[in-house]
């Protein structure tokens, strides 16, 4: 695990407007676009409508110009933001675990005064590469190749392929992960702005399809090397698994919230649907595990914040809350009945959302190998 600069952090009372900012923003602007956005792609102006509301320096010291919210503020805003339109919850789960955080921990002055105030303000858009056609869960295998120029102190000559990369469709800037030799791999500072970066077809996905998913190659691109080992640039994940986490819950949250209104309401055998046991079941089973993946994020997010080691926490936080995201959103479904099906209820929306949670930054099945090897140790 990185330890990260956090020496200014927020008060309590800054959090809490934050917060109110954020909720106010999802409530406003957020949820009552989302069907809109799924039919294209978040809007150009979204970052910078969220730097407003310090949505894109969340986790960033305040020494380094940002607003120096804690963990669990961090996957209270990333729960929100997941009830009005989980992509947007997505993006932002990931520039603030690991794109933001990279600039901050583990580039140089140099390139920190360059982007990360840019960054911050919404000036530039970031993505995070690792994921390459051959090289998903097992990382290590990833094959871009990353070879120094011998006339540019510092830079790389990048050359491979990347795939599903959130926001790197519409990204200025993204961090790639290469292959520097046979067994070592670091992290790069690539721009987008050049020839040698070839923008694929963006990748149409099931759910959080706002998002811009995409695959690119590089053919000789110039990668700015950021001084770290693989395992650091990786190790953004674990805080970047209790924003999945964290997202998983706000999907949950709000499925189960649109399947007990509609339960209280439907009529059949001239009983609510709420009245009749089989239903009962659903909403409280959903209710109990929705409170227990809350538990789960809420106990990763403040071991988090003391400093702890959240290898097995996240790791647990994501699991849980994703898969029960996923049976929360089936359940409201089946609560909808036949118009669970259609796109007139969220309810199919978020379905197809919630099982982003269980692929993204590792899938389940990566999840319990991690626990497991930590209580078998
Ligand atoms: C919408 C979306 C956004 C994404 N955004 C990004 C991004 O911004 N940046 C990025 O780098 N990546 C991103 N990804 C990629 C994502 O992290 C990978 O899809 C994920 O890690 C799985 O890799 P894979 O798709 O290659 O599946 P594979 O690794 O091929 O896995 C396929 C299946 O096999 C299982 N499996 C694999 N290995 C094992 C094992 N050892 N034991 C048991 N089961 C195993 C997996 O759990 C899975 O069920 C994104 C993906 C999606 C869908």
């Amino acid at each position: 695990m990185i330890t990260e600069p956090k020496s200014t952090m927020a008060t309590p009372e800054e959090e809490a407007k934050f917060l109110a900012g954020v909720r106010e923003f999802v409530d406003s602007y957020v949820l009552p676009n989302t069907r809109e956005w799924e039919k294209d792609r978040l809007p150009d102006e979204i970052f910078r409508e969220c730097a407003k509301r310090d949505l894109l320096r969340m986790t960033v010291p305040k020494e380094f110009g940002g607003a120096g919210y804690s963990c669990v503020a961090y996957c209270e805003a990333c729960r929100m933001l997941a009830q009005g339109d989980p992509a947007l919850s997505m993006n932002i789960a990931a520039l603030n675990a690991l794109c933001i955080p990279h600039l901050v921990t583990l580039s140089t002055d140099e390139q920190r005064e360059k982007y990360l105030a840019k960054a911050m303000n919404g000036e530039i858009e970031m993505a995070w590469g690792l994921t390459e056609p051959d090289a998903g869960s097992d990382a290590r295998r990833v094959r871009t190749a990353a070879t120094p120029m011998e006339d540019k102190q510092g830079y790389y000559r990048l050359n491979g392929e990347k795939m599903f990369i959130t926001n790197g469709g519409r990204a200025d800037l993204i961090i790639i992960i290469a292959r520097t030799g046979e067994t070592e791999l670091s992290a790069f500072l690539m721009e987008t702005d050049q020839p040698g970066f070839r923008l694929g077809e963006r990748i149409p996905t099931i759910g959080v399809r706002a998002s811009w998913t995409s695959q690119f190659t590089m053919k000789d691109a110039i990668g700015w090397h950021t001084p770290c080992t693989f395992e650091q640039a990786i190790g953004f994940l674990y805080r970047g698994r209790l924003g999945i986490g964290a997202m998983a819950l706000g999907i949950a949250e709000k499925a189960h919230e649109i399947a007990v209104k509609y339960s209280m309401q439907r009529e059949q055998f001239n009983r609510r649907l709420c009245d009749m046991q089989s239903v009962q079941n659903m909403i409280a089973d959903s209710e109990m595990e929705i409170e227990a993946a809350r538990l789960l994020v809420q106990k990763g997010a403040e071991m988090f914040d003391r400093g702890e080691n959240v290898t097995k926490a996240a790791s647990m936080a994501k699991l849980y809350a994703s898969e029960t995201s996923c049976r929360v959103t089936n359940r409201g479904i089946q609560i909808h009945g036949g118009r669970g099906m259609t796109f007139e209820y969220l309810a199919e929306k978020l379905w197809r959302d919630a099982k982003l949670t269980e692929i993204g930054e590792g899938c389940s099945e990566i999840q319990r190998m991690v626990i497991a090897k930590q209580v078998c140790r």
